[in-house]
């Protein structure tokens, strides 16, 4: 043929032409004649025919024909057709037999491949909806935690047959409020990542002080523990960034919130600030458990959390960091861990540094 690529253009009807018609009818078809081959070709709408005869140039139309359909059962997969073009030796109706014999094996073939097909679309179906259920079942647990700590010191306030002494009443209202902001994180967590999912996490970028944000969020942390000390070290000449302080603000929190969560003997948390020629990064360094290299791979991936030993359980929702990266990423940046087990974890991420820069 002179130039296939011109047959990927017809698009038949059923019924139209030699094709056509066997699809249709779901019977083989002989025509021994060149006479009786036009004949049916007759029938092809004149676009469909301008393609046939770019198709087959200068061999010009097929002068005898039999085809067979491709189908099994119900299930109707095309026409096989085998055209003679020259003035070789014709077919006849010995050659039927043959050909639907030669049609029912392709049809069997494509057949398993479509069984295949089907098999494997339901079982990543199943996959995923097991996926799901399995998220669904983690967060749920997660935020479970939290709340049945919230209604354990609530109804232990509520009871009327105990005075609790002072002291302790502000400690359970102490518990209760912390409970609140660890539930809200998480709600605020799963929140964040179903909105970068639809690409709707919205950034609102303005000039912003890290060493100040920083300094801020580490105050804040403190609050938070006595086993854990907070260091800051920014160099005196910090370029100012274009990014949203309440996202950051969220990044460096979570990243100090797991600094502490994941160095449950406390330690030191160091804050570095570093001026790159192009951008600044941001490090934070515990000396917490640490992550191995093999876990190091998935840590930004959604609901990924390291497996801990058992009988040592921390709550989270395994969505932090990867919000984080969605946020350092519509900025511009960068985010990575370095780790050693035992030792401790560095996270750091990169913010582009654009004109506002030398304060
Ligand atoms: P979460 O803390 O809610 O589980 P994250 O996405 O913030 O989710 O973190 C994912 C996992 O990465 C954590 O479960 C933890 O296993 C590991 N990880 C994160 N930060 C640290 C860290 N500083 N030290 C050790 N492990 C960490």
């Amino acid at each position: 043929m002179s130039d296939p690529p011109a047959l990927f253009e017809i698009k038949l009807r059923e019924g139209e032409s030699i094709t056509g018609r066997v699809y249709a009818e779901g019977k083989p078809l002989l025509l021994p004649t060149p006479a009786e081959v036009a004949a049916v070709m007759a029938t092809l709408q004149p676009a469909n025919r301008a393609a046939i005869q770019q198709a087959y140039g200068k061999y010009g139309l097929p002068r005898r024909v039999v085809a067979a359909p491709l189908s099994l059962g119900e299930q109707k997969y095309g026409v096989l057709v085998l055209e003679g073009l020259g003035e070789t030796a014709a077919f006849t109706a010995d050659d039927v037999p043959f050909v639907q014999a030669l049609a029912q094996l392709l049809s069997l073939a494509l057949d398993r491949r479509r069984l295949e097909e089907e098999a494997a679309t339901f079982r990543q179906t199943r996959e995923t909806d097991r996926l799901r259920a399995e998220v669904m079942a983690t967060l749920s647990h997660e935020l479970r935690t939290p709340l049945a700590a919230i209604k354990g010191y609530s109804t232990a306030l509520l009871l009327d047959e105990i005075e609790w002494p002072d002291e302790k009443r502000r400690e359970f209202l102490r518990l209760i409020d912390e409970e609140c902001d660890n539930l809200q994180l998480m709600i605020g967590e799963i929140l964040d990542s179903a909105l970068i999912d639809v690409g709707q996490l919205e950034m609102e970028p303005e000039p912003l002080r890290l060493p100040r944000l920083a300094r801020e969020v580490a105050d804040e942390m403190q609050h938070l523990t006595e086993r854990h000390r907070f260091a800051l070290d920014f160099p005196a000449a910090f370029p100012i960034v274009e990014a949203d302080p309440r996202r950051i603000r969220q990044v460096l929190r979570n990243i100090l919130d797991n600094a502490i969560k994941y160095s449950p003997a406390g330690g030191l948390v160091v804050i570095r600030g570093k001026v790159r020629p192009a951008d600044v990064v941001i490090s934070i360094a515990d000396q917490g458990v640490g992550i191995s290299p093999e876990d190091l791979i998935p840590l930004f991936e959604k609901y990924f959390r390291v497996k801990a030993p058992t009988g040592y359980h921390v709550p989270g929702t395994g969505l932090g960091l990867p919000v984080s990266r969605a946020i350092v990423e519509a900025h511009g940046g960068h985010i990575w861990a370095e780790s050693k087990v035992g030792e401790g974890t560095t996270l750091s991420f990169s913010l582009p540094v654009g004109k506002n820069c030398g304060d």
